[in-house]
């Protein structure tokens, strides 16, 4: 389960007129419980290859599998966090983790006693009524990826989620990641701007050329990582 096939995929936007060409004939692969990045310069057509998977956009060419068939639009099979953005800001840290929950049709105590528990798991159980405005970066990361992964995804899908902290944040959040994906055994597509993020979290990096979008190296990261 969690299974990540891209074969040949191009992307193209029409805006007024002009073509952009996002992602140029790019294949890669997330295997089951695999942990992949891909790197590359802005522009590059990195995030666009992530939504594809999130079920966000089609392919204008070559085909997105998810376990084998074809990715038809999003799913609580598949858990999206990005760097901004990620919380309502106008629910409390619980209910926002409740939210994906209550998309799958849970009644509200066994939403309420889920995200409890997955809150008291990440050491954020005293802030369940805080407002993510009450928060700092990584505590918002932090409900950010627990809210992701509330509904039990086979994948996570993350697109620059530790952008915008500092260092020191990034890294605690780089362990508590780890930790995670090890302990569920999900399959993750993380997207970075930083080669040495992409080498401590992944045992597989794509790297991207800009214009065309396209994979110029597919780099496995053997085991003992840095
Ligand atoms: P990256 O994540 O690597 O920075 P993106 O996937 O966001 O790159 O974008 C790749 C290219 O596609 C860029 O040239 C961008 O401007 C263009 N692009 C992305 N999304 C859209 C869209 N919805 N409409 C038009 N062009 C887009
Ligand atoms: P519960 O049934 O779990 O008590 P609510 O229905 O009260 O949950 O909604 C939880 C939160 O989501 C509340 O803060 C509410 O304001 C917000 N909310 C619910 N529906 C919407 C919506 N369509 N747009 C914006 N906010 C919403």
């Amino acid at each position: 389960k969690g299974h990540v096939q891209i074969r040949d995929v191009s992307v193209r936007f029409g805006v007024k007129g002009q073509t952009t060409e996002a992602a140029s004939r790019v294949s890669l692969e997330v295997k089951p419980g695999e942990f992949v990045s891909i790197i590359g310069p802005s522009g590059c057509g990195k995030s666009t290859l992530l939504n594809i998977v999130a079920g966000f956009i089609r392919p204008s060419d070559g085909e997105a599998l998810l376990d084998g068939r074809p990715i038809g639009g999003p799913g609580a099979d598949r858990g999206v966090v990005f760097q901004q953005y990620s919380l309502f800001p106008w629910m409390t840290v619980r209910k926002n983790v409740e939210f994906g929950l209550k998309m799958q049709g849970l009644g509200q105590n066994q939403r309420a006693s889920a995200a409890r528990s997955l809150l008291g798991m990440t050491g954020l159980l005293s802030f369940e009524n805080h407002y993510p405005d009450q928060l700092s970066g990584g505590m918002k990361q932090r409900v950010g990826i627990v809210r992701a992964l509330a509904t039990s995804p086979q994948v996570m899908l993350m697109d620059e989620p530790f952008g915008a902290l500092d260092s020191q944040t990034r890294a605690v959040m780089q362990e508590i990641l780890t930790n995670m994906w090890q302990q569920l055994q999900l399959s993750v597509l993380f997207i970075t701007h930083d080669i040495e993020e992409a080498i401590f979290l992944s045992e597989k990096v794509y790297v991207m050329t800009a214009r065309p979008g396209r994979i110029k190296a597919e780099i496995p990261i053997p085991l003992p990582r840095p």
